[in-house]
Formats: C-alpha cells, structure tokens, sequence
C-alpha cells in the first residue's frame, strides 16, 4: 500500500489527498487516517473539480466505508478457497476453453469504477496475450454513444472543455442532464457562476421538470428522443439567421453542405412539432443560442442512452463547429461521465471496438504499433462483442467464460431477463467484486475479493480530461486484492509471465503513459509523455492533471481544440450529415406511456456502498414511479399506492408518486434498486436490448410500459439490527418488500396483495433466525457485546405481541432490551422513525416500562429528508416556508440550516418555494396539510392499549 503523507495534522493522524469514487466530477477529497482507520473527511481546497466542495454522497463516503458486506476471501463452486486454488482454476479453465474454441470464446466485462492501472493491465491480457478484444465495460452503457461522435467529428476521442468554462460561458444548455442530482458539485459550481454573472442564460432541456430546472431560464420539455431534431433544428435556424462562423467553418471542418443540407428540412414549425414544444420557446432557445458569444452544450445520459445516441451528440457537436463555439472559453460540446473512471478506461482501451491510447483496432498499422511495444505474442485483429451483444454471444454459447469485475450488469443491463438466463448457462463465470452479494454475484463459479475505494491505489481521469491520484490508505480488509494484481496474477498463471511483472501501480502508469507517447509525433491528442519517468516518489505526488501533458503542454491542457486543429486525416473536424429518429420502440394501446429512467440524489449504482447509511436512504428509501396526475386519475393511482410497471419485457411493482414533475405521456423509475434492496424494482427488467448502431450504447431512457394499481391488503413494518436475508425467499407470492437503513436498524417495508394470515409467525421466526446469527457474531467477535450480551448467542429472543382488530405489534427483547419491533396492519403504515429509535435505544426494566414505551404517541410524520447533512425533513421546510413565511433558499439556509452545506438540495429547496410559497401567499391555513406525499396517504395510527398476547 503507498500512502502519501500530504500533511500531519496531529502526531497521530495522516493527512491523505484522494479522489471521490463516484460520479465523473472526479472531486478531490482529503482524508485523515488514524490507527489504520479513516476518522475525517473533507473537500480538497486545492483539486480544480471541486475546490473544497463535496455533495452528500462524497460527504458520507466514510459511513459507508465499513467491511460489512465486504467479500473477504476467494470463494470457488460456493466454498472458501486460496488465492492460488482460485487462480488456478480460473486460469486452467480460461486456458482451456482457448484452447478448444478460440480466444473468441472467452471475455472480461469491466467497469468505469476500476482504475485506469486496472483496466490497462485488463486490456493487455485480452488483447495482445489471449488475442480477443472480448473486453466492454459499463461505460458502454454510460458514455459510448459520446465516444463515438467525438471520433466521427473530431477523429479522436476527445472531450474539449473543461469544468472552469462553465463558469465563463454566456449560455448554459443542459440537456440530457440533471446534473443538480446526479453531478452537484459541477451544478454548485454552475449555480455561483450564475450568480455572479446575472447575463448568464440557463436552458434546460429535459421531458421532465428535475432539479436542475429550478435554475434554467428556459426549460425545454422536448418529447422523448427528439434531441437530434432538436439541434438539427437549430443548425438550419443558425444557417438562415446568418449565425454561421463560415472563416471557422471553411479553415477548419470537413462535410458543411451535406449536413447543413441534411438540416434544410427542420425548420422551427416542424422542430416544435417534432419536439413537442411551442414555437415561441423553440425560437427563443434558438435566439439565445445565436445571440451568445460563448455557448456550452453540457449533456449526459439523456443524450447518450439512445437507440441513436451517437447522432444525438453529433447534432450537438455540429451547431457548435458551426458557429465556432468550440476551442475557446466557455464554449463547447461537453459531454460529463457518469461514472468516476469512464475516460481512464478509454484511454486504455477499455471497450471492444478500440486500442489502448486512443488508437485504432481496425487500423493495421495500429495493431502492429501497440503489439510491438508490448512485444506481445499477439493482438486481436478485429473489434470484439460490445456489451448487448456480448451477453447475446454468452447466451447462445459462443463466449463460453466471462470474467465480470467491478460491476453488476444484471441490474444495469437492458432485458434483466435475458441477462440472468446467459449467465445462468454460461460455461465459467468469474465475478470479482468489492462486494460479498449482489444480483450479478449470485451466478458466478468463482469469486474473487477485490479492494474497495479506500484501499485501490492508482489513477481516475474525469469529465475534463483531469488524472487525479486515487490514494490506497487502508490495508486490505482479508484476502482482498487489487484488480490489477489479480489480473497479473491469472496472466502469469495462463502462462504469460512477461508483460505483467508489476510491483506497483506507478510501473502500470509508467508503461500506459510511454504507449501513449510512442510514435504519436502529435498524432493524437492523448499524450503523457511528459509524465513518463515519474519514478515512485513522483507517482505518489502526481497533482491533478489534464491532458495532453507533453512536451508543448508541460502543465496539461485547458483548451485542447484552441488551435482548431483534429485528429482526422486533414486535421479538419467532420460535419455528421444526420436524419433525426425516434425511439425504437413506440407506444400502443397495451403500452401507452414512455418510461424514462435516471439517478436520483443521494445513491449511487447499484446501491452496494450507498445504500449502507441511513443518511443516504432517508432522501428516497422506496423505490418510485412518477407520474402525473393526469395519468394517476385516470388510473385511479394516488401517491403511495402500488403500481405495477410492466413493459414487453418484464414488471416491476414500486410506489407511486404523482406529480407535474414528467408529462402525462411519460412515467419515471430510477435505476438503483436491485434484489438486494427490493423484491421487484429492477427497472432493466423493462427494456429490451436494442442499441445504437454506430456506438453499441443501449436504449436506456425510452420503452413503452404499462401502469395498473395494485391493491394491497396487509402491511408491515419490520425494524431489525441486521439483514433478514432469509426474508427475499421466504416472503409469499405477491408480498412485495423494499429494505433500506434507518438510524438504528435495517427497515424492511413490506406490502402483501393478499392478507397472510400466518404472516407474523413468519416474520417472527425469520427475525428470531436472523436475531440469534447477529448475536452469535457479535458475541463471538466483539469482546464490549459480551457485557451486554452475558448470556451471549445463548441468550433467548423474548417476544412480546400486542394487537387490536386491525393491527398489531411485534417486538423482540433481549436483556431488557427493544432488538428489533414490527407492526402490521391492514392500512399504510407511517410510523416516525425516531420514535422507533428511541425505542430501540431505550433499555426497560420492567412490563410497566415496556407498555409506556410502547404505548406513547406515533409521532407525525415528517416526510422525506431533503438536507441529509443537517437532517431537515420535507415538512419542516413546509412550516418554515408556509407558516413562518421565508420565501427564499438563503432564508431557508438561515433558519434551519438546509442546503447550507453541500448544496445537494438547493435545486430542492427552490422547488419546494415555487410549490408552497403559492399556498402561502394565497394565505391558506396549513392545517392538516400533508408533508410530501408519504404523509398524505391513510396512515395508521397504532392503538396497542389491547391485550399483550404473548410473552415468550
Ligand atoms: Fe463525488 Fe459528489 Fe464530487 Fe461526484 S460531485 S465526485 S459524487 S463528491
């Protein structure tokens, strides 16, 4: 482990600069270490992503950083193996599927959250030992379709902007994006920028009014897929308004008649039909975007996850070669990165259709460029299977092995199904992973523990071309390794001892910024010559920097395009002539409305790291479908009831939100619910597998589904100290749960179509298990619960039942103490958390005791919490803003604190004053006024003042 000591901060604690695992904003962030423990975390004042800023998820990096659920040793056909026994058996296997049906028949699936020293080492083994270039990665579904337009238009993958021209520009599109969830920090900053500069416009463009839109002048609530037309539109409104740079133009791009002509059709009456927008808004935005003397086109997955994604970027780089908003501040197409490490991986060549250092694979001279300095036995000579179609090639038996690491593709990949079914009959699967479970862990022969963010030493590139050290500063909880030691490892045990002889990250690093270097002589941007040679001390202190950082660009490079030089034969940008499209797939009467998919605040993925603190979940713990209240009435759909979403390829059942939020054409489901939080929420169960054919990038923001209510009869709530794991199989059909972490125990919120009869008994006995293992563990490894604990696993749950003619409470004692209570009832069940943890927190002496606490009063509810730093809950700010009368985010921050440190809920904050402040003004009397929509439903308020039933 190398840990760079940045500064002392006591005698005893270690100052280390770092980098956020999450989203591609890259933020830098300092950690204190302390006895072998991370005890503080902060923004690093000094990282150019960020400058001291963090959002809610970096802020609580360190509560999820626990080893609970963490994969500790290799585990292979379901037992507990060696390091060596695991790397055998995967290398024997690989080496002899090879041997029998080709190199072709094997595969890596990666991830953007590996480091770029992990994928580097990936990729060599695949394609210059084993001679396949079977290797994607998430980021295909994340990214590829903005790869591609950039290499169609620029000749190379290159992203032009950086985060400081956000903050310079005159006009602000957002489009595809919300950001103020899903990259805050980079909205932080967007927000002061427009503060400090009031000419500064902000178009948003989004079928769904989301956060960011609070601070858009204009938002555009364009249809579903219409972004080519869109731009397309604004092109043809550019060329007849003389807002065309002809001297950038002619000096610089390739192909202007053809597309300008492919443009002639979309005039601003047909773009709004098309679109779905007035003309009057159309016009304006395209007024705005004339008139401006810098424009940045920021966009992310709404663009990219598209049956035509590729296009979509490609009509976006096009308005901006043609008015020459490119190549200077504050201007440009800037696509942002999901994912913490998506550009590392490109640059490696991390993904099936490319080379390592942005070279070509279908280029021969390309090949043999990057076998000779590998010295490799081979190269693979063709692109190999993009993510779709790998999964395709799994389940029709041509890819017969696949090693899956870093990532979860049966919840992220479209058609769940179909995904499930190829790994459950593919020959060898191999998953490394961080994590004990998840959806994708379950299929695999052979799993190896891998390091998590805390531990992983080595590089991340983010959004603007920025390498920033990613600093190891724990052990290895176990027998966890480093992905790119396991990868050298198996290369070494199949045989290929050199080329993967690496001690260190830094010799990975070394070897990845020669190649990029090698014979380049300017011939792509992507250059680290000048960070050849760093030797081990200049590794560890490698400040953030951007690429290229060469011999011309010593301290990398802001403007990259500054010169109007590309990367394409006649180093020249290429126009992309374009038909705009539609999704796929369209509506019917079976299925009439458009699911759109996104993040939402405070989780991340798969919900494997964040989903482990109550802090994260208390923003949206249930799994959600929005929808307007159009759309509900005519369902008969209130907030709060079950909804089944079903599309032609799957269902999923989670609750209702109804709101003016998406269109009455339109519903939303976010992304992160697996099986590990939820029993039916999986929402890649709703997409087919149809991509886009330039980039391979799914459709992964459009598939026409149904909505039906579904009735329940029997509620419950469960709050227990640890996972009930027996609970997802055990639960009877059509009993639907959802878990998430409170304050002081694992909640478990289930709702049953039928009524259970023997559903208490059930719960119990599945909580009296679960209760006795946690104990046991406890008792054994922790030598404080043996206090607490004299009877140890021992000791005996009592259970106590109390119960009237609808409802009825379940609570476990151990030592006189509340372990875990669960309630049922025949309505909805919204009980105040805190209540439950004073409970819970509450040691009792005798029955009398017992009965006070349980019988006190269920407190009201105080809906959702929007500022997870200083835990101000939605109904709060509804007092403040209607009874109390602040009327602005500032004042908000003032009285009660929210929003006044990250930010994450600012966009919040506003949205709530746009919706409340109405009511106040109209000086309604908030009485009996509900806080959000969770409180608004038929509560059931628990009378337990009937017999206490059973006492044992
Ligand atoms: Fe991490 Fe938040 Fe920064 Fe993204 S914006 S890198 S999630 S702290």
């Amino acid at each position: 482990m190398s840990i760079l000591k940045q500064k002392q901060t006591s005698p005893s604690e270690q100052c280390i600069a770092t980098t956020c695992p999450y989203c591609g904003v890259g933020c830098g962030i300092d950690v204190n270490v302390a006895q072998g423990r991370a005890v503080k975390l902060e923004g690093s004042v000094d990282h150019p992503a960020n400058f001291g800023r963090l959002c809610v998820k970096g802020t609580n990096l360190l509560a999820t950083n626990d080893h609970s659920g963490r994969l500790l040793h290799p585990v292979v056909d379901g037992e507990q193996a060696s390091w060596p026994k695991a790397i055998t058996t995967v290398a024997d296997k690989f080496n002899q599927i090879i041997k029998q049906h080709g190199p072709e028949a094997v595969a890596f699936y990666v991830s953007g959250q590996l480091l770029t020293e992990d994928y580097y080492v990936a990729n060599k083994l695949i394609k210059g030992y084993i001679g396949s270039a079977n290797i994607d990665t998430n980021s295909r579904l994340c990214m590829s379709a903005a790869v591609a337009g950039y290499k169609r238009a620029f000749g190379e993958d290159l992203v032009p902007c950086s985060y400081e021209d956000l903050e310079q520009t005159e006009l602000l599109i957002l489009t595809g994006s919300n950001a103020a969830w899903t990259h805050p920090v980079l909205f932080q900053r967007i927000e002061r920028a427009k503060r400090l500069n009031p000419l500064m416009k902000v178009v948003v463009v989004d079928p769904r009014r989301t956060a960011s839109a609070e601070l858009a002048d204009l938002h555009l609530a364009i249809e579903a897929g219409t972004d080519t037309a869109l731009y397309h539109g604004l092109l043809h409104y550019l060329e007849s308004h003389d807002g065309i740079d002809h001297q950038y133009v002619s000096a610089h791009t390739n192909n202007f008649a053809a597309c300008l002509a492919s443009a002639a059709p979309w005039t601003v009456a047909v773009t709004a039909t098309f679109c779905g927008v007035s003309e009057s808004m159309l016009t304006a935005f395209y007024q705005a975007f004339l008139q401006a003397p810098s424009a940045i086109s920021f966009y992310c997955m709404g663009i990219n996850q598209s049956s035509a994604g590729a296009d979509k970027c490609n009509a976006i780089i096009n308005a901006h070669l043609a008015t020459g908003k490119i190549g200077k501040p504050g201007s440009g197409p800037f696509s942002i990165t999901g994912q913490p490490n998506a550009m590392g991986g490109r640059e490696v060549g991390g993904l099936a259709n490319m080379l390592a250092a942005h070279l070509d694979i279908e280029d021969s001279e390309h090949r043999a460029l990057v076998q000779s300095f590998w010295q490799s036995p081979t190269i693979a000579k063709k692109p190999g299977y993009k993510a779709v179609d790998l999964f395709d090639k799994i389940a029709s038996g041509q890819v017969k092995a696949v090693w899956i690491m870093a990532t979860n593709p049966v919840v992220s990949m479209p058609n769940r199904a179909k995904i499930e079914q190829a790994l459950k009959q593919c020959e060898f699967v191999v998953v490394s992973d961080c994590a004990q479970s998840n959806d994708t862990l379950s299929f695999a022969d052979v799993k190896l523990p891998a390091t998590s963010w805390s531990e992983k030493d080595g590089t991340v590139t983010n959004s603007e071309r920025r390498i920033s050290r990613q600093r190891g500063m724990l052990e290895a909880p176990g027998q966890a390794k480093h992905d790119w030691q396991i990868i050298c490892e198996l290369a070494q045990a199949m045989g290929h001892e050199q080329g993967f002889d690496f001690s260190h990250p830094g010799e990975i690093f070394d070897e990845h910024a020669r190649l990029t270097a090698f014979k380049n002589n300017g011939s792509r941007a992507l250059d680290l010559s000048g960070l050849v040679d760093l030797g081990r001390a200049g590794y560890d202190k490698l400040k953030p920097v951007q690429w290229p950082v060469n011999q011309a660009n010593p301290n990398g490079c802001q403007q990259v395009l500054a010169n109007g030089h590309y990367y394409t034969q006649n180093a020249k940008a290429n126009f992309i002539a374009l038909q705009p499209s539609l999704p796929k797939l369209s509506t019917s009467l079976d299925y009439p409305l458009v699911l759109n998919t996104g993040r939402m605040r405070d989780q991340w993925h798969s919900m494997t790291r964040t989903g482990k603190t109550h802090v994260l979940a208390a923003h949206s713990a249930q799994p959600e479908v929005t929808m307007h209240p159009a759309t509900a009435e005519k369902l008969a759909i209130e907030s709060g009831d079950m909804v089944r979403v079903t599309s032609a390829t799957g269902q999923i059942s989670v609750q209702a939100n109804v709101s003016t939020d998406v269109s009455k054409r339109q519903v939303f489901v976010p992304i992160h619910w697996s099986k590990q939080f939820a029993s039916s929420a999986s929402v890649a169960l709703l997409f087919d597998s149809i991509v886009d054919s330039v980039s391979g990038q799914p459709e992964l923001k459009s598939s026409p589904v149904s909505c039906e209510k579904i009735e329940i009869e029997q509620y419950a709530l469960i709050h227990s100290p640890t996972d009930i794991d027996a609970l997802a199989t055990q639960l009877p059909q059509g009993c639907h749960w959802v878990k998430y972490q409170g304050e002081s125990s694992v909640i478990y919120s289930i709702k049953c179509e039928e009524e259970q009869a023997d559903l208490i008994s059930k719960v119990k006995a599945l909580l009296n298990q679960a209760l006795d293992q946690h104990f046991a563990v406890n008792f054994d490894q922790d030598s404080a619960s043996q206090a607490a604990e004299p009877g140890g696993s021992a000791m005996d749950n009592v259970w106590l039942t109390y119960a009237n003619a609808t409802s009825s409470q379940l609570s476990a004692l151990r030592d006189n103490r509340f372990v875990a209570l669960a309630f049922f009832s025949a309505k909805a069940l919204v009980i105040d958390e805190s209540w439950v943890n004073e409970i819970l927190q509450q040691a009792q002496t005798s029955d009398e005791q017992i009965n006070a606490v349980l019988h006190s009063k269920v407190k009201q509810n105080r809906g959702r919490k929007i500022c997870s730093c200083f835990c101000v809950y939605e109904k709060d700010i509804i007092d403040a803003i209607t009874l109390e009368g602040v009327d602005s985010v500032e004042g908000l921050g003032n009285q009660l604190k929210c929003g006044s440190n990250c930010g994450s809920c600012k966009s919040e904050l506003s949205s709530m004053l746009r919706e409340h402040l109405v009511e106040a003004n109209a000086a309604e009397h908030f009485a009996g006024h509900s806080a959000g929509h969770s409180a608004g439903q038929s509560e059931q308020v628990l009378d337990y003042s009937l017999a206490k039933e059973v006492a044992a």
